[in-house]
């Protein structure tokens, strides 16, 4: 697409997407949300339809195993189910849901399924157009909204059946994708070396679920149900749990990866902090040097001669006393000239004096300090 074009539709479209401000990712990670797909009348894929069990009770079974082991392993991340039982819900009630619970992640988990009966293995979708296989798996796990009442009216003109609909998805989550894609990543490594699946990689759909979430989201597809031993791994609760701790360990690794970022952050500040009291520790040693023009027990306006004769001059109250100042200057011999001007110029006795935290010390007392 040309770069004008990229350029209207995000500054036109993006503003209109709901988002008030252009959203932040925070780099905490305190709240989960866990998306079991499909559910009650829409029960996903079937599978190879030797068992009664389909796409929609492997994603329930693992979806509660993982919230049940997040707590568990991490008592201070609360994490919400989208649903907990068999029931339909609309996608747009789902991402609505994650929004209104302000998740710092958002996890979708599926089962896919291909004519191809060999086909087996993990993928890990992010948000986002796919060019070479025409977005198939997105009008899958998109198509449930064609069973929702008034589509139309609730996403907008979106139509699961039209990829273009699915450009301005692509831009809602744009912010969040490089974090979509870390934690994808994650997944996806751990689906291969802990739960030893095949690793089909993180890949790009435009689905709507991990599209309207205003926080990095993922679409998990756990396997091929399709495939007959994928399938029975699958429904093996000993399988869920393999799969739902793979998912545990990835959000973990995820959750500890953000929050470095944190503590790397802390830590940058606290450094800058103590260096920059340091400077300001030396600085308050350091010694500043003054002409003093007069001492009087009368204050005397500036503006008048001979102090008009003279730039930098103010007045220093001690006691009763008024002190008359030139300056300041950072060393003795950067006094000297102004020094010369000022006994030329009404001032005959005046001399150098030198300051420290505003006390007055010495001149020996400032060279030595100076050094
Ligand atoms: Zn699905």
């Amino acid at each position: 697409m040309q770069r004008l074009t990229w350029f209207l539709i995000v500054t036109l479209v993006i503003p209109y997407l709901g988002f008030t401000s252009y959203p932040v990712v925070s780099d905490r990670v305190d709240k989960v949300i866990i998306d079991a797909g499909h559910g009650g009348k829409d029960p996903g894929n079937l599978g190879t339809r030797r068992y009664k069990t389909y796409e929609k009770d492997v994603a329930l079974a693992v979806a509660i195993e993982t919230a049940k082991e997040i707590e568990k392993k991490y008592p201070d991340v609360e994490v919400v189910l989208t649903r907990d039982s068999d029931k339909f819900l609309e996608l747009y009630e789902r991402t609505a849901l994650a929004n209104r619970e302000k998740g710092d992640l958002f996890i979708s988990i599926h089962c896919d399924a291909v004519d191809n009966k060999a086909a087996y293995g993990t993928t890990t979708y992010v948000m986002g157009k796919n060019h070479d296989d025409e977005n198939q798996v997105a009008l899958r796990e998109n198509s449930v909204i064609l069973m929702e009442d008034n589509y139309q009216e609730k996403y907008e003109g979106y139509d699961p059946l039209k990829p273009e609909s699915y450009i301005a998805l692509t831009l809602y989550q744009y912010a969040f994708q490089t974090q979509s894609i870390e934690l994808a990543q994650i997944i996806q490594n751990s689906f291969k070396n802990d739960a030893g699946r095949r690793d089909r990689g993180v890949k790009q759909q435009p689905l709507y679920v991990t599209s309207r979430c205003s926080m990095p989201s993922v679409l998990v597809e756990l396997g091929y149900l399709t495939n007959s031993q994928e399938e029975d791994f699958l429904l093996s609760s000993l399988g869920q749990k393999k799969m739902a701790n793979a998912i545990v360990a990835s959000f973990g690794s995820y959750k500890n990866r953000r929050e470095s970022n944190i503590k790397e952050q802390e830590t940058k500040r606290e450094a800058k902090r103590l260096k920059d009291e340091e400077e300001k520790r030396k600085e308050n040693l350091k010694p500043t040097y003054f002409i003093q023009l007069a001492v009087s027990g009368l204050k005397k306006p500036l503006n008048e001669k001979p102090f008009s004769n003279l730039e930098r001059v103010s007045i220093k109250k001690e006691g009763r006393l008024y002190r008359y100042l030139q300056g300041d200057y950072n060393s003795k011999s950067e006094c000297q000239k102004d020094l010369l001007f000022a006994k030329n110029n009404g001032f005959p006795d005046a001399f150098i004096v030198a300051f420290k935290n505003n006390e007055k010390i010495s001149l020996t007392e400032a060279e030595r300090l100076s050094q």
